[in-house]
Parts: C-alpha cells; sequence; structure tokens
C-alpha cells in the first residue's frame, strides 16, 4: 500500500529528498530510493509497502537481542521487504535485499496520502490497528520493528508504535544506527528500547561491505545513549578476518565503555550466509577473545550469542560476581528475588527488569 512519507522535502525539478536515513536519497520523478521501497510520485516521496508486513513472528525478547529489558517476554517482531544497508552477510537477506522487485508497482492516476494502487504484493496485510489488536488479544507487551530496518519503513512503524504506546505497549528497534536524526527525534516519544549494530570499527568496513559509513552510527549511539531516555544495547557480529583485529576491537570497546559502562555489549558469531559464504564461522576462541577485550575496557555487561556459551550469556552483578539472570540460548532463568536488585549485596542493575504493558 501506498503511503506518504513524512521524513522528506521537495527539491528542484520534481525531485525530492528522503531525509529518513543518512543516505538522504535525491529521487528523480517516478524513482526509487535506495533501499527499494520509497518512491517519488508527481514530486511526493511515498512509502510502497505501509501495512504489508513481510514477515510477523512472535519472538522472545532474547532474540532481538535485548538482555535488559523485560526478559522472557514474548514480542511481536516486524518486518518489511527493503533495506538502506546491503550487507554481504545479511541473514535476513530474503527480506532486506527485496526491495522494489517484490513489490508489484503500478503508476496510480490519483495520489491520496494512503492508497491501495502503486505497491502491493510484498507481504501480509497487517495495518498498525491490525497489529496492535493482536498483541493486545494474545497479551503480547513488546512491538519490534526488526528483520530489516526499520527507518526505510518509518512512517509504517512509527504510526504503529504511536498506537502500541495509547494502549500500553512498548516498542522496540533493532537497527543500523543508520537513522538521520529528524527520524529519531520524530519516533523517540514512542520508542522504549533499541539494539544497534556496530557492524565494525572500520570505515571502509561499512562502505565495501555494507554500501553505508560508519560515522552515523556512531552519532546515533553516542546520541540515544547520552541524550535520551531510550534503553540501547550494542550489537556485533565478528566476522573472521573482517572486523575481528584486536586492536579495532579494543577500540570500539574503550569507546562503548567511555559512553557507558553500563551499555551492553552483544558479540554474536557469524555463520556464512547470502553473499558471504566463503568465510568460516567464527571460532569460539575469537568470541572469548572479544568478549575479554570488552571485560577488560569496562565493560560489566559483555555477552556472547549465536553460540552454546551459558556463562559468557549470563548476567552477574559486577560488584559482588553474584549470578543474577542465566542464559543458555533462549533458555532464561531468573535467580533474584527482586527484579533488578542483586540478591547478593543490593546492587541495582541498569535496565527495564519487570512490568508487562503500561499505562502511559
Ligand atoms: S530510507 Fe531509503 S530512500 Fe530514504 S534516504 Fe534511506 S535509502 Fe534513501
Amino acid at each position: 500500500m501506498l503511503h506518504e512519507a513524512t521524513l522528506y522535502r521537495p527539491l528542484k525539478k520534481g525531485y525530492v529528498q528522503c531525509t529518513a536515513c543518512e543516505h538522504f536519497c535525491a529521487i528523480e520523478p517516478e524513482g526509487m530510493g535506495k533501499c527499494g521501497i520509497r518512491r517519488n510520485y508527481d514530486g511526493a516521496l511515498y512509502l510502497v509497502v505501509y501495512g504489508e508486513a513481510a514477515a510477523l513472528h512472535v519472538d522472545p525478547v532474547e532474540k532481538k537481542p535485548l538482555f535488559h529489558f523485560l526478559p522472557t517476554q514474548p514480542v511481536l517482531s516486524l518486518g518489511t521487504v527493503g533495506c538502506n544497508f546491503t550487507c554481504q552477510f545479511c541473514q535476513n537477506w530474503q527480506i532486506s535485499q527485496s526491495g522494489a522487485s517484490a513489490v508489484v508497482l503500478g503508476r496510480p492516476s490519483r495520489l491520496p496520502k494512503t492508497s491501495k494502487a502503486g505497491g502491493q504484493g510484498s507481504g501480509q496485510q497487517a495495518m498498525p490497528a491490525d497489529i496492535v489488536a493482536h498483541c493486545r488479544q494474545a497479551g503480547i507487551p513488546m512491538l519490534a520493528y526488526t528483520y530489516n530496518e526499520p527507518a526505510v519503513f518509518f512512517e509504517y512503524a512509527c504510526d504503529t508504535a504511536r498506537l502500541a504506546h495509547q494502549h500500553g505497549i512498548r516498542n522496540l528497534f533493532v537497527s543500523s544506527g543508520f537513522e538521520t536524526l529528524a527520524a529519531l527525534e520524530a519516533i523517540e516519544p514512542y520508542l522504549d528500547a533499541i539494539n544497534i549494530d556496530l557492524k565494525a570499527w572500520s570505515d571502509t568496513f561499512y562502505r565495501q561491505v555494507c554500501g553505508t559509513r560508519l560515522q552515523p552510527v556512531l552519532r546515533n549511539i553516542e546520541h540515544i545513549a547520552t541524550k535520551t531516555k531510550i534503553w540501547i544495547e550494542i550489537t556485533t557480529l565478528l566476522i573472521p578476518g573482517l572486523n575481528d583485529d584486536e586492536a579495532e576491537l579494543r577500540a570500539m570497546a574503550a569507546w562503548l565503555a567511555s559512553l557507558s559502562p553500563d551499555l551492553p555489549w552483544h558479540i554474536s558469531a557469524f555463520h556464512p550466509d547470502y553473499q558471504m559464504l566463503d568465510r568460516p564461522p567464527t571460532p569460539q576462541r575469537s568470541l572469548v577473545r572479544a568478549w575479554e577485550i570488552g571485560q577488560e575496557a569496562g565493560l560489566r555487561y559483555v555477552y556472547l550469542g549465536n553460540v552454546h556459551d551459558g556463562h559468557r550469556a549470563s548476567t552477574f552483578c559486577p560488584a559482588c560476581n553474584t549470578l543474577l539472570v542465566s542464559r543458555n540460548w533462549y533458555t532464561v532463568r531468573q535467580h533474584w528475588r527482586e527484579p533488578g536488585v542483586c540478591h547478593g549485596c543490593g546492587a541495582t542493575m541498569p535496565g527495564v527488569w519487570a512490568g508487562g504493558m503500561v499505562n502511559w
């Protein structure tokens, strides 16, 4: 379904500039942005997959991954086709890398703000009201905008998130962190938590492997961690020979710790996928070394993911080393008597540990 975008500005000669992500695509008449789902019709920008979910699944919140945000609670996860990144290792590439090709595009004659004409066929019809109603009926307390980058389907995500908040449902972004500040400002009132991929500490990696840039991602992580109340966790997928250089990992960990030693850092194991089938899976020793580097930098909550390593996926009190939350894959057990409070020494753990649906 076509829906006029909120994040764009008109340019000369019928062009428009999308302001949802840091590509700032200048889109010619009838043209499409890099993400493949935002199109210029008559000098106005339209999201062509509004209300069309390419994926809609219930997951545990640990799968996002968010470890310090309502542990064990279910999340309804929503994504569309299209993405602003072209990561060669993408694990959701069937969704993220099929943009315009997955959408049956036609040329509508007159365009209201929302129109069925023009974009159909990229997934299951699911309007914001349908999604929120489903959460309410099923008692699901959280919605995640994930699988592809939520900035590219921003208006669909934002309308759903706003409605979700009206009904006490929390909103999570799983993001590559390439949103514009305008997009972050618009979603901030409705966004409760975010996991941002920090894919590497090298701009060359971002340009050559993902088709983007590092600097806006760092700016957004810093902005969210230091200037907003949105709960944030970071994920790095460790790819052998590409982003696992020790000096780079040390620099990344030191920078994260400088924002806050309480910022959880997930180090995730790579498995060959999409266009990156020539690399081996991440060896356990590299994961453990990265985990140690995070600890040495002063990060208090460093976690390994995509591997069976219960010890390095669990939460311990940084003050007295008491085991608070044990995890092995998606098996989670909370040991504390009062959520968020260490039963060994009484220290308070950073995060959002209790509460289902809330009244805003
Ligand atoms: S969201 Fe899409 S159209 Fe907009 S700037 Fe990013 S890649 Fe371009």
